[in-house]
């Protein structure tokens, strides 16, 4: 449990968190040069729609779809000129696709009626569009260059965990406890490199400790 890696970061002395994220960031960031956002897009709207679209299921599944997606559908309207019917199988490999078409439709109508057909990038405005939660708007702001907050996903929970960054359970409470810790330039960023950190080293059932650069650093290491 998350509270016991922070009694365990005491035991061990590894630092309090402020004193450690500097650290942190600075080696993920040599360990990790290549961590950026894994969906593919060529344009905002291609982004806000590869994002939605990776609901449960894989980057590397979402780029198999939008492969072909991208080349049918280049505009806002181009999603509504069909019927939904044709959406929904040309998303199908992507999961959850009658939910996903609708939320596609819906943010696409609001583009065009209240965006002017743009991609906004206020977090308030994003969050408004239909099906786009929380996450799905802190991945396009930050994608647009202007990140409002810090995304959590099932990765960014696991490791700030282990690393005793958060003690809390609940994303949004998790976001917060980031957000305080990580400076704003590096609210971008720092997502991906414990995304990519969790996909390579820090993997969920066995951890490679033993070849961790964070491992003086970490309170869960077992090295
Ligand atoms: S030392 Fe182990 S538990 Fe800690 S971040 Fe590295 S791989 Fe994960």
């Amino acid at each position: 449990m998350p509270r016991s890696y922070v009694k365990e970061a005491r035991r061990r002395g590894v630092g309090s968190k402020r004193e450690r994220i500097g650290p942190i960031v600075a080696r993920l960031k040599r360990a990790h040069p290549d961590a950026t956002i894994a969906l593919r897009s060529r344009s905002e709207l291609e982004l806000l729609v590869a994002v939605m679209l990776s609901a449960q299921t894989t980057d590397v599944n979402v780029n198999r779809v939008t492969e072909r997606l991208f080349v049918k559908y280049r505009r806002p309207e181009d999603y509504l000129a069909v019927p939904v019917e044709e959406l929904e199988r040309d998303i199908y490999q992507t999961g959850f696709f009658r939910q996903k078409a609708k939320s596609i439709r819906g943010t696409m109508r609001m583009l065009i009626e209240e965006f002017d057909g743009q991609v906004p990038r206020r977090l308030e405005e994003l969050v408004r569009l239909p099906g786009v939660a929380r996450k799905t708007a802190n991945v396009v702001a930050a994608e647009l260059g202007d990140p409002q907050g810090v995304v959590v996903d099932t990765h960014v929970r696991r490791l700030s965990q282990r690393l005793a960054l958060t003690r809390q359970e609940d994303p949004v409470k998790i976001e917060r406890d980031l957000a305080r810790l990580v400076p704003r330039a590096e609210w971008g960023v720092f997502p991906h490199l414990l995304i990519w950190h969790g996909r390579r080293v820090c993997i969920a059932r066995a951890p490679r400790c033993e070849d961790c650069v964070l491992s003086d650093l970490c309170p869960s290491s077992r090295v």
